[in-house]
């Protein structure tokens, strides 16, 4: 197995997924740009060592991973590692990025001998911590294989296609999760005006067939109980919804329901800001209806 990786970006999910692979034995050089996450990643992970720079991460490392915002600052920490021969030769997208810039980005690195594999995941940070997320692998066989026992350190590695392959996969997971919760939230707040009890509701939709991850876990574990911090924020799921949404225009489906479901959190994102959690569409959801009965 991989024993030396970089790792950039200690946010919600860098932070867990570091601590995975330290308590796995993996020795980690991490980065992050801002001094606040780095400072808290030293405190929350004190077996990794925080470097100065994203070049220092992959001094003497067989890999570098990323968990990054999105393509555009995936494509600017790349540019940053230093291409030499005795720097990382595997670079492993762990973000959730667009899979046309991921393909092209991984075609100007192969001029320096070095290999992108995107390796997104789904799962949120319990997931992370648990060491369950799903990782959706796209690259070359060999290259992949090789880095699925590290892989399997934070979750379930499944290898989806050629490069790119993951990203697609992910965004379009998403967009299906971004779907489930405006519906089940719709559901519910109806359910409860209706004299409905939401907690009786999902119990009972948890053994039928309108179940999904947000109502077995977003309602339950961060909606209900009026916590809101599953630690997804909105701009990031925007992001990956916009990305789907692209990457059904390239095809000949019709995509509809798509098209309604982004418009509705595009909405919802200017009003709450990028930084609010995901689950907070339940309270917007909730607090237009009381707006509209005044
Ligand atoms: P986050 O905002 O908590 O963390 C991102 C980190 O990247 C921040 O600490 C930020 O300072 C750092 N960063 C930004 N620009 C940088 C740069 N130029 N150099 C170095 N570091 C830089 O985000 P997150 O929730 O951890 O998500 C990370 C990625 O994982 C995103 O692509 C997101 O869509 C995806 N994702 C998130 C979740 C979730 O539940 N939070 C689940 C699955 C996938």
């Amino acid at each position: 197995m991989i024993r030396t990786v970089g790792f950039i970006g200690l946010g919600h999910m860098g932070t867990p997924m570091v601590s995975r692979l330290v308590d796995a034995g993996v020795t980690v050089r991490a980065y992050d740009v801002s001094p606040e996450a780095r400072e808290a990643f030293a405190a929350a992970v004190p077996g990794a060592a925080v470097v100065g720079s994203a070049a220092e991460t992959a001094d003497g490392a067989e890999a570098v991973l990323l968990c990054l915002p999105n393509s555009a600052i995936v494509e600017s920490v790349v540019a940053e590692l230093d291409p030499a021969e005795d720097s990382a030769r595997v670079i492993v997208d762990m973000s959730s990025s667009e899979p046309l810039r991921t393909r092209a980005l991984a075609a100007s690195l192969a001029d320096t001998g070095r290999v992108l594999v995107d390796a997104p995941v789904s799962g949120g940070v319990s997931g992370a911590r648990a060491g369950t997320l799903a990782v959706m692998v796209g690259g070359p066989d060999d290259v992949v294989a090789g880095l699925e026992p590290l892989l399997a350190v934070m979750g379930r590695p499944r290898h989806v296609g050629p490069v790119g392959a993951g990203h697609a996969l992910k965004a379009l997971n998403n967009l299906m999760s971004a779907a489930h919760l405006v519906a089940s939230s719709e559901a519910v707040l109806v359910g409860e005006e209706f004299g409905l009890d939401p907690a009786v509701m999902l119990e009972v939709v948890n053994g039928s067939s309108g179940r999904s991850g947000s109502t077995e876990n977003k309602w339950p574990n961060h909606i209900l109980p009026g916590t809101y911090g599953a630690g997804f924020g909105i701009g990031l799921l925007v992001k990956d919804i916009h990305i789907a949404l692209d990457l059904a225009a390239s095809t000949s489906v019709p995509t509809r329901h798509a098209a309604a479901t982004v418009a509705l959190w595009d909405e919802a994102l200017a009003e709450l800001g990028p930084t609010a959690d995901h689950t907070e569409i339940a309270r917007w959801l909730r607090d237009q209806g009381d707006v509209a009965n005044r």
